[in-house]
């Protein structure tokens, strides 16, 4: 174990590395590789041109006029990573350690995934830059998204059940790491959210920045003006922090808003914020859910993104000093903001981004005209449809 606290990838009091001897080195090549690669031109220039010609960026920046009129406060505007390829802001990660895979001579991608939006971004790299791939996905979890599971096994993809304990998330990131640390040779664990030990949210979080970078430049041409607002959803916790993160030094306040399932009282949340307290899970010390003795506590979320027991350690940071705040949304808010959206705008949001935008036409209310926020919009509601309908929810 490296139980150290000082150092690199400390984030305040939390971040780290906790992890088995197994694993020391290869994070340590890991750590090299990123360092070197990162600043490297020749390595951008590859990353920058396939965030362009391969999934479409820059992501537009969407006025919603009628949302706006309707809501009758600051002007309401999208950051469209539901535009990407493959659906959501995922791919901006996948495609730059995909690629930093490949400069370390690496020929296969491991990987987990929750609702499968992970993993097809990582099924979908992997055919492209000619890597094998396996994916861990929790058997619940794989009957609750059967599209995605055939998505990948046709981008050539294997997929694998992972059958311990709630058999979601938690328990598919195990499996990946102990493929992982069992195949270091010719094996990169691809990492899907600003999670897990140092460097992995550093690493994420800088291959995510592309949204706040290009969304600073968007909405000073837009509007003249920084906005007064950012609001994202925090599952791990990687489009709020790659949103927020080139806006931490401006006067401008962020809101991230996690999962309230059927409300915190009722304990059927994933709340980490408002329930959670201190403690290691996955390699890195964050807030996560968990009994009085340390066991890691059922999640609940209408949308599987958001529904993990632990959070990026860099929130944790931005939670205690303030800088940020953390709110949530119901079940029943984010519901209601995916149907408004789409009857209002023709955009259907993923039910993880439809908990920013119930937060985000809350807030726009009490705000002024001349105002501005920005909701990030991480994916669209496609794969979420059957679910919906299956649930008699629309
Ligand atoms: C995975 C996912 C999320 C949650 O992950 P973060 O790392 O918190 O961004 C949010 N929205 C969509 C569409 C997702 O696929």
């Amino acid at each position: 174990m490296n139980l150290s606290l000082s150092g690199e990838g400390h984030f305040g009091g939390f971040g780290g590395a906790f992890i088995p001897e197994t694993l020391y080195q290869p994070l340590e090549e890991l750590k090299a590789a990123y360092a070197s690669f990162s600043a490297d031109p020749e390595f951008n220039q590859q990353l920058n041109q396939l965030l362009m010609n391969y999934s479409g960026r820059p992501t537009p920046l969407t006025f919603c006029s009628r949302l706006t009129a309707e809501i009758g406060g600051a002007k309401i505007y999208l950051k469209r990573e539901d535009l990407n390829h493959t659906g959501s802001h995922k791919i901006n990660n996948a495609l730059g350690q995909g690629l930093l895979a490949l400069k370390m001579g690496k020929t296969r991608l491991d990987a987990e995934t929750g609702a499968g939006q992970h993993g097809v971004a990582t099924a979908t790299v992997a055919a492209l830059l000619n890597l094998k791939c396996t994916v861990y996905m929790g058997a619940v979890d794989m009957q609750r998204q059967g599209p995605n599971v055939l998505r990948m096994r046709l981008l050539g993809a294997e997929v694998i059940a992972a059958k311990a304990g709630a058999q979601t998330l938690k328990e598919a990131i195990s499996d990946a790491l102990r493929d992982w640390a069992e195949n270091l040779e010719d094996t990169y664990y691809l990492l899907g959210s600003a999670l897990g030990p140092h460097p992995y949210p550093t690493m994420v979080r800088n291959f995510q920045r592309v949204i706040g970078l290009e969304l600073k430049e968007q909405v000073l041409k837009a509007e003249g003006q920084l906005p007064q607002l950012l609001v994202a959803c925090v599952g791990g916790g990687s489009n709020a922090i790659g949103m927020f993160h080139p806006f931490l030094e401006d006067p401008v306040k962020m809101i991230g808003v996690e999962a309230g399932g059927q409300g915190i009282e009722s304990g059927k949340h994933a709340s980490r914020f408002n329930g959670g307290s201190p403690g290691v899970l996955q390699g890195t010390l964050t807030h996560i859910l968990q009994d009085p003795d340390g066991q890691i506590l059922e999640t609940h979320s209408i949308s599987a993104g958001l529904d993990y027991a632990g959070v990026g350690p860099e929130h944790c940071q931005l939670f205690e000093s303030g800088r940020v705040d953390y709110t949530f949304a119901t079940d029943d808010q984010a519901l209601s903001a995916f149907k408004k959206l789409s009857q209002f705008e023709g955009i259907i949001p993923a039910l993880e981004s439809s908990h920013a935008l119930a937060e985000t036409l809350l807030r726009a209310k009490s705000m002024a005209p001349d105002e501005v926020i920005v909701c990030n919009l991480s994916g669209r509601g496609d794969k979420d449809l059957d679910a919906l309908i299956k649930g008699g929810l629309i």
